[in-house]
């Protein structure tokens, strides 16, 4: 099962999106980008509310060219949910199959046998949207398409569906095209990650390189990376490169036959995730760079805390994502010393003045786990 996008392009006044080349296999790829970069108009091209000015679509090797949405065999599932609301979810589900044993079974599997008696104006955000995608589960689509289906519902109840919905996906084994504006939803439910801006796919990967090694400084931020600084190369040995900011000194991870010379500048990242905290002191070579530091502030974000150090010898403030057991027994104060280990293949290269190193550095849509 396979969903293919061919150089897809939609223009509105002052809009262009496109030309868009993906193929989205038994997984889910989540497309995440901010407010208006053309998410919508996207899965509304796939699902065949809007027309495309040019390029194809097949879905298992069909052409959808042409065809209204209810006989493209895709199924739509909006942030709302948008049931029937003169219908109860029983009836709702029951619209789109007549097979009672199939229904009861998707019924069961989205847990809303409990509700099927009620109107969906009765039901919680959560129970709506697990009603929703039942209906449309209930169509047998062969590719499902879900706007924004989690950012109507508050944290503990998205959170739960987030991992409800991991698992429905891993069982259907369909293409899924998940758009959303939020980097946890995309990371947590896609296989991949497609990041749109104005129109046009800025990279595409595994959302772990997505992350890790994201292809321009747009998606390191908007994939949540805090730490992007400006670095120079001050040595480069086999396999890594020392690079320099201000006084401070730290290695990076190279490819084998690439690398930037020794005296370019360059753009670098490295997740929040990447950024270990340390007390004691730690041998420097089995972390990789130790830097002393700083902590300037520090937040409480429920299933992390973020910490900000400013670092020694250098103008640079780096955030780490600490877990709670982790930020206990550091015992983190704001005011008190820190060293700060990094990884040089946590390191990662978004620009340098080579570009042969900056199309090396790019993941693309054959960049599968
Ligand atoms: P959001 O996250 O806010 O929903 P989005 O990424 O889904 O945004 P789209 O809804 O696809 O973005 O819109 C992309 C761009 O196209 C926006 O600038 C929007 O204003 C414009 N647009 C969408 N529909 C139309 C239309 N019917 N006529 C003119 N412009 C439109």
């Amino acid at each position: 099962m396979s969903l293919e996008l061919d150089r897809l392009e939609r223009a509105y006044s002052g809009f262009e999106l496109g030309p868009i080349d993906l193929t989205i296999d038994r997984e889910v790829l989540s497309v995440l980008g901010p407010s208006g970069c053309g998410k919508t108009t996207l899965l509304w091209l796939i699902a065949g509310v809007l027309q495309p000015d040019a390029g194809r679509i097949t879905l298992d090797g069909r052409s959808l060219e042409g065809l209204p949405p209810e006989r493209r065999n895709v199924g739509l599932v909006f942030q709302d949910g948008a049931l029937f609301p003169n219908m109860t979810v029983g009836e709702n589900i029951a619209y789109a199959s007549s097979d009672p044993a199939y229904t009861s079974a998707l019924a069961e599997l989205l847990e809303v046998e409990d509700v099927l008696g009620r109107r969906p104006q009765t039901l919680s955000g959560g129970e709506r949207q697990r009603a929703a995608l039942a209906r449309t589960l209930a169509t047998e689509p062969a590719a499902l398409l879900l706007d924004e289906p989690l950012s109507s519902l508050d944290a503990p109840i998205r959170r739960r569906l987030r991992s409800e919905l991991y698992d429905l996906f891993d069982s259907i084994g369909i293409p899924v095209v998940l758009v959303t504006h939020d980097q946890r939803t995309a990371t947590a439910l896609g296989d991949r990650i497609t990041v749109l801006r104005a129109g046009a796919i800025e990279q595409t990967g595994p959302s772990t390189a997505v992350l890790d090694r994201p292809a321009t400084r747009f998606v390191a931020d908007f994939t949540g990376n805090e730490n992007i600084f400006e670095a120079s190369v001050s040595d480069r040995g086999s396999g890594t490169v020392t690079l320099r900011v201000d006084d401070l000194r730290f290695r990076a991870t190279i490819g084998p036959d690439s690398g930037p010379a020794v005296g370019s500048t360059l753009t670098a990242c490295v997740h929040p995730s990447r950024v270990r905290l340390r007390t004691p002191p730690t041998e420097p070579e089995a972390v990789g760079s130790l830097i002393e530091g700083t902590v300037r502030r520090w937040l409480n974000e429920g299933d992390e805390y973020r910490v900000v150090v400013e670092l020694a010898d250098a103008s640079l403030t780096l955030t780490a994502a600490v877990s709670p057991p982790e930020f206990e027994s550091l015992s983190v104060d704001v005011g008190s010393s820190l060293q700060v280990a990094i990884a040089p293949d946590a390191v990662h290269l978004i620009s340098v003045d080579n570009p042969d190193e900056r199309s090396g550095n790019r993941t693309d849509a054959s960049d599968r786990n």
